[in-house]
């Protein structure tokens, strides 16, 4: 598989302490929304033990102009590069990996679960599919700690009036250390909250992504809940 090279174009904050990183699409570079690359910094300035590469999602969808990325920023030195990258460096990107896209059959709805960060794999197929106009019943489930730490979430309410066939269940577990108001969802997504949303939990195909601890919570519910295991593609972001 050929590396690529991508030259960093914006970087913006999205979310507290996320930001989101726009590079220029490497010529014949593509993939699939849900996809996820490897991203290496060449010759960095500092690096530590967990090296010069990460795995991250391909958060903007395939028809966007740009690959974007977003993580939390956090204190290790390859955070502490591309916190201070300067516009125009290229980075390596290798991939497109992974089988977190959506599915083929139309008549069976898309469950999305996100915990965190692990709406960047979500914001690429739910963008996808109202650009696209996809006929799939798609809901997504976006919990974080507070509004303040939920990156897209004005972007993704704002995609309900693009595409019908869209519902957004976003919930927050410590609204209350926060300050910013809130009229959505409150506490963890539960069984209790997919059936409300959902009815029956048989019929969908689950999506599953964010830190691990989350997605470990995720399976579970859905395994309680007599969830059929081919049912459920979990992604767990690994380092958090
Ligand atoms: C398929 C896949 C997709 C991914 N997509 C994304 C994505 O879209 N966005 C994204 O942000 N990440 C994504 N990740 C995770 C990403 O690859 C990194 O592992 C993650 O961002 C953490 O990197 P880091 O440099 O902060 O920590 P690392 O240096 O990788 O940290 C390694 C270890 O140190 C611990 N650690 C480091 N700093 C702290 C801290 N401040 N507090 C507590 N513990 C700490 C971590 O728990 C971890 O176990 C994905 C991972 C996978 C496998």
């Amino acid at each position: 598989m050929p590396h690529y090279y991508a030259t960093l174009n914006k970087r913006e904050a999205i979310a507290e302490g996320t930001f989101a990183f726009y590079f220029d699409k490497p010529a014949g570079f593509t993939f699939k929304a849900g996809q996820f690359v490897e991203l290496t910094l060449t010759n960095p300035p500092e690096t530590d033990s967990e090296g010069n590469s990460r795995a991250f999602s391909i958060a903007s969808a395939p028809s966007e102009p740009h690959l974007m990325f977003a993580t939390r920023m956090r204190e290790t030195a390859f955070k502490r590069v591309m916190r201070t990258l300067p516009l125009g460096t290229n980075v390596q990107i290798d991939g497109p990996f992974g089988n977190l896209i959506l599915h083929n059959n139309t008549a069976r709805a898309a469950v999305l679960l996100a915990g965190g960060i692990g709406i960047t794999p979500f914001r690429s197929i739910v963008v996808r599919a109202a650009k696209e106009q996809l006929p799939h019943r798609l809901f997504l489930f976006y919990s974080n700690r507070r509004p303040e730490d939920a990156a897209f979430l004005g972007e993704l309410q704002a995609l309900r009036a693009e595409n019908a066939n869209y519902t957004l269940v976003d919930t927050m577990t410590e609204v209350k250390r926060g300050s910013n108001s809130w009229k959505g969802e409150n506490g963890r997504i539960s069984k209790e909250m997919l059936i409300r949303h959902l009815g029956d939990l048989k019929g969908p195909l689950y999506y599953l992504a964010g830190p691990p601890g989350m997605v470990g919570a995720m399976q579970h519910v859905l395994d309680t809940a007599g969830v059929n295991s081919d049912d459920i593609r979990p992604e767990e972001f690994a380092g958090y």
